[in-house]
């Protein structure tokens, strides 16, 4: 059986950022003891699964908030009652304002492989914009202790596509992450969701995002930037120094291998059924005081359903979707796509056709969800 991921969900954070729409809270000392708690008792609900885990990806929120002795009661409580594989990867997202030279040893000597670090930008002006607690200068000392640390991999999170941002501006964040060494990206488009602090300045006309086409240009400019110094992408926000420093715990998600989440808001999957827990930090751990499962809901996927996430999530990816092989998995009755839009797309350059295989190119991973649409319609 295919070993399954573990996700961990920390929702605490110093101060929420104004464009963030994940489950997070700011939290004093006590409801932090509180989440301790329930975590453990969720983990203790979860060995009942019987699942075996070659990836662990503490998330959140900040996780390294967390500081050592919590990190490492929840590592030792996941160690201890869970079935993880020796050789599994421990991933940990990491703010700046957290690292240091003595927190990096702690979490190396926790087994953490890959850090993911919330540098977002390593422009003053962008981070003041962005409502980041850390300066460019710490950005860059935190990659570096990150990198002095010894992590087989350091991965760093860019924002691209902020007003007004420029060609050479988005190039300089790129080239600094080179510079520094880091052996993995991921960049993500700035969103701005209903519900923030962004979103209510945007209804009041204070905020605009970047048009499509600028969006779009800085997107290529990554993979311009990156494939020159001869990275990869291997998914649409993802990119990586070389095939070993590449996320294996996100892997799953996109090739519909079952994975558990604990804590609050986390999703999990089991191949067919998802469910997901309370957001709230209160009723979350509430309900696991009560003796009581902390899930919200569950969806059933049926293969229809099934079938359009596999090339939702397939066409995301670099190695893109193999039609034959859907075919063999939901049926030819189910695992039909739009052939005439199939050629359109391909002539048109955004996707390659390689026998049954379906890539998107750099253009198609700009616009992934508009080739979706085309590709299911
Ligand atoms: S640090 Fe990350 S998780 Fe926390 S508020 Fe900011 S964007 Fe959200």
């Amino acid at each position: 059986m295919t070993a399954a991921g573990l996700y961990l969900h920390v929702p605490f954070c110093t101060s929420v950022c104004p464009y963030c729409d994940f489950a997070v809270t700011i939290a004093g000392p006590q409801r932090r003891a509180s989440y301790l708690d329930a975590f453990d008792l969720e983990i203790g609900r979860a060995t009942a699964r019987g699942l075996r885990f070659d990836t662990v990806y503490l998330g959140g929120g900040t996780p390294s908030s967390l500081g050592p002795g919590p990190l490492g009661r929840i590592v030792g409580r996941v160690r201890e009652r869970l079935d993880v594989a020796s050789g599994a990867v421990w991933h940990l997202e990491v703010n700046p304002e957290d690292v240091s030279p003595v927190a990096a040893e702690s979490w190396r000597d926790l087994g953490f492989d890959f850090a993911s670090l919330g540098v977002q930008s390593f422009d003053d002006a962008e981070l003041a914009f962005l409502g980041r607690r850390h300066g460019a200068d710490g950005a860059r000392r935190a990659a570096r202790t990150l990198l002095d640390a010894g992590f087989p991999t350091v991965s760093l999170d860019l924002i691209f596509g902020l007003p007004g941002q420029t060609r050479d501006r988005w190039r300089r964040q790129l080239e600094t992450a080179l510079e520094l060494g880091a052996q993995h990206l991921s960049c993500y488009q700035l969103t701005v969701h209903d519900g923030t602090v962004f979103g209510r300045r945007h209804r009041r006309g204070e905020l605009d995002e970047l048009a499509e086409d600028e969006q779009a240009e800085l997107y290529l400019l990554a993979h311009e930037i990156l494939g020159a110094a001869g990275w990869e992408s291997y998914e649409v926000s993802s990119f990586a120094a070389a095939p070993h420093h590449r996320s294996r715990h996100n892997q799953k998600y996109w090739d519909h291998t079952p994975y558990l989440g604990l804590g609050p808001s986390a999703h999990s999957f089991d191949g067919r059924t998802r469910w997901w827990n309370r957001r709230k930090l209160r009723l979350w751990a509430a309900a696991l005081e009560a003796g009581e499962s902390p899930v919200e809901g569950e969806e059933r996927l049926d293969d229809e359903a099934l079938f359009a996430e596999a090339v939702m999530l397939g066409l995301r990816t670099a190695a893109g979707i193999d039609l034959g092989r859907l075919r063999d998995r939901f049926g030819a009755a189910v695992a039909v796509v739009d052939e005439p839009a199939v050629d359109r797309l391909v002539a048109g350059g955004w996707l390659v056709r390689d026998g049954d295989r379906l890539r998107p190119t750099p253009p198609g991973m700009a616009v992934a969800d508009a080739v979706v649409r085309a590709v299911l319609a």
